[in-house]
């Protein structure tokens, strides 16, 4: 059984275990340190969290973060809006940039589709995809889920409903660790795998 704190603090250790990977003991020391804080700091803490939740929201486009309507990708005239780079998260659009060499756009899903997991087509942005291919008449779509179950599962699908496309779909070529997450690849495997990417045909 662990211990219990004073009602506040268990509370706010209670609140700090919803990041993931923040066990009790790691949890515990950071409510300690966030007591600890001077008045000043505390509140510049409190005021951070509650100024990014207001102003952060997602790109009506393409669903990455923005301060504004779309994101600095999309209303980058430098960037090819005609190819679309569709990812699991964020956290992959952020390491597909890491990576340079990428000029076009991106679509985060925000997931994948895992019938074990319960998570179908409908729990993804996968039609505000397949609308935005069609209205913007885009060229190629490039899918950069996770090469595992879910990654592969998600991929033919996305493939499945935009076959009727005039478009070209292409998959990160081989080379990205087995099951491996985007994130966690090194720059230049994931360039090479952009590189590499091949079309995939739906017979
Ligand atoms: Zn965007």
């Amino acid at each position: 059984m662990d211990e219990q704190y004073i009602a506040p603090l268990e509370n706010l250790i209670q609140k700090i275990r919803l990041l993931p990977a923040v066990g009790r003991k790691t949890a515990i020391k950071y409510a300690m340190r966030i007591l600890e804080l001077p008045p000043d700091n505390a509140d510049a803490f409190l005021f951070a969290i509650q100024n990014a939740r207001e102003k952060i929201h997602r790109c009506s486009k393409c669903f990455n973060m923005t301060e504004g309507e779309l994101c600095s990708i999309c209303s980058d005239p430098r960037r090819d809006a005609s190819t679309i780079c569709v990812v699991e998260d964020i956290r992959s659009l952020m390491a597909v940039e890491r990576a340079k060499g990428y000029r076009g756009v991106y679509h985060i899903l925000d997931g994948t589709i895992s019938p074990i997991d319960g998570r179908g087509p409908e729990n993804i942005h996968l039609l505000p995809l397949v609308e935005r291919v069609e209205k913007e008449k885009t060229k190629e779509v490039i899918i950069a889920t996770g090469m595992g179950v879910d990654g592969e599962t998600t991929s033919m699908y996305i493939s499945r409903m935009l076959a009727n496309l005039p478009v070209k779909i292409t998959r990160l070529a081989y080379g990205l660790p087995a099951g491996g997450e985007l994130e966690f690849a090194d720059e230049i495997t994931l360039l090479k795998s952009i590189e590499g990417r091949q079309e995939i045909i739906i017979s």
